[in-house]
């Protein structure tokens, strides 16, 4: 949408709540600027993203963020999410878990399904943007659909470590019809002929779930829900699913309590485009108990006052393309116990500024070690908020998708892209580009 058709479209010119320059305290000024000169030459360029939810996972916190501050800074940047009937979700997430590595039993009508969904879905949007980027497999086929005018971009945010080569080799020929894919990590890479970039995903400062919380809001907000906070907190913050360990959490806790008296917190939220999570959130409830809270609810500012006031935070997940709770509990400056997979050993450096575990046995002993230990969580929390300073903040993946956005030829052939100094890299000339 160009200037002129946005004024008639009857838009009020706005601005974000946080435009680039609140960023400054966070980024430096050096960096905005930087910002600010990349945006400037893709200004009034009309940007598309599509996943499949409005909330609940981490792709919609960061679409959230990030489609707010690229249309304050001039581009014109939408957000659509597909439509679909619950038996759709059913079988988009047996893909996601697949690709995560688990076994399916992938039918001629999951497919149809699947394609048919998405057929209908490009019938009711008219992408004719000019940068489309559709997030993970929900809307992956809706490239087949349309005579393509723009790059268009598969951005993957799964741990691709060892996808189900079944379901892998069906959406293969989807996904090299993209002229880009972007995944989380250089180990994700996979053998196709389509360019990859790589590129981390960060933690917005100012969202509800990360923006600076007072004490008595914190109190407030634990109070609301009944949590005690009498003995120290262990917390985990999860949407209910099998990756995420929750039972693994318990068992560990229940371990590590028979050593330190503590309190358990499991919070989660059920996404719309994830119908196991009500089922993996019942299958916990025999855990309940006076010490062991475990809480469905969706609250950013719960989740922020949890990660702020536990002794110990932990994300024992067995599978994940990054893990964006573990950078928002180490910006809270939180000792951070993570599961020794995918994006979290990029955020936590074992013994540095967190720890990375394998075993039940190994969180619970890491959990006694930190309750019984405050310098050391002290210590650890202190060079966890350097961590996410230096790498996992929301400029420094704004600044990556700008110069994405900025490396098209005009047959939409992607240039080679400079390696960032961390945070991921993008190199489609090296060993991410396959044949
Ligand atoms: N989250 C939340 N409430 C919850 C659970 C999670 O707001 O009850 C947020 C969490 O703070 C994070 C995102 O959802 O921003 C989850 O992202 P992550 O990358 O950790 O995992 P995903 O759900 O995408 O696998």
């Amino acid at each position: 949408m160009h200037k002129s058709d946005r004024e008639h479209a009857g838009l009020i010119r706005m601005s974000a709540t946080h435009g680039i320059r609140a960023y400054e305290r966070y980024a430096g000024k050096e960096t905005i600027r930087r910002i600010e000169a990349k945006a400037r030459p893709l200004r009034d360029m009309h940007i598309l993203h599509m996943n499949s939810t409005y909330y609940g996972g981490g792709v919609s916190q960061l679409l959230s963020s990030l489609t707010l501050l690229l249309n304050s800074l001039g581009i014109q940047t939408g957000w659509r999410v597909v439509h679909g009937p619950p038996d759709f979700f059913s079988v988009t997430k047996k893909f996601h878990n697949a690709l995560q590595g688990a076994e399916i039993n992938l039918t001629g009508r999951k497919q149809e399904l699947y394609e048919e969904v998405i057929r209908e879905n490009a019938m009711r949007n008219h992408l004719n943007h000019d940068m489309v980027f559709i997030h993970d497999p929900q809307p992956l086929p809706m490239i087949a659909h349309y005579r393509k005018k723009s790059p268009w971009i598969w951005r993957c945010h799964i741990d691709l470590t060892a996808p189900n080569p079944k379901v892998w080799n069906y959406l293969v020929p989807f996904i090299e019809k993209y002229d880009a894919v972007v995944l989380s990590s250089r180990e994700y890479r996979q053998n196709i002929r389509t360019p990859q970039v790589f590129s981390m995903p960060a933690i917005d400062p100012f969202s509800i779930v990360n923006r600076e919380l007072s004490e008595s809001a914190i109190d407030e907000r634990l109070a609301h829900y009944g949590i005690p906070t009498d003995l120290p907190l262990v917390v985990q913050v999860s949407r209910f699913d099998r990756w995420k360990d929750p039972l693994g959490v318990i068992r560990a806790f229940e371990k590590a309590r028979r050593e330190e008296e503590c309190t358990l917190v499991l919070v989660g939220n059920v996404a719309t485009d994830d119908p196991e999570g009500a089922e993996v959130y019942r299958s916990l409830l025999a855990h309940r108990g006076e010490r062991v809270i475990i809480q469905s609810v969706q609250d950013g500012a719960l989740v922020n006052a949890l990660q702020r006031r536990a002794a110990v935070v932990l994300q024992k997940s067995i599978r994940e393309g990054f893990g964006l709770t573990v950078s928002e509990a180490m910006w809270k400056g939180a000792a951070v116990i993570g599961g020794n997979v995918g994006g979290i050993r990029y955020q936590i450096r074992d013994g540095e500024n967190g720890f990375l575990v394998s075993s039940v046995d190994e969180a619970a002993a890491r959990i006694v070690q930190l309750l019984r230990d405050p310098d050391l969580r002290a210590r650890l929390g202190h060079a966890a908020h350097e961590t996410v300073r230096e790498c996992f903040l929301f400029t420094r993946s704004v600044e990556q998708y700008l110069d994405l956005i900025g490396s098209f030829e005009p047959d939409f052939r992607l240039r080679e892209m400079k390696e960032p100094s961390c945070g991921g890299s993008a190199n489609p000339g090296g060993p991410g580009r396959e044949p």
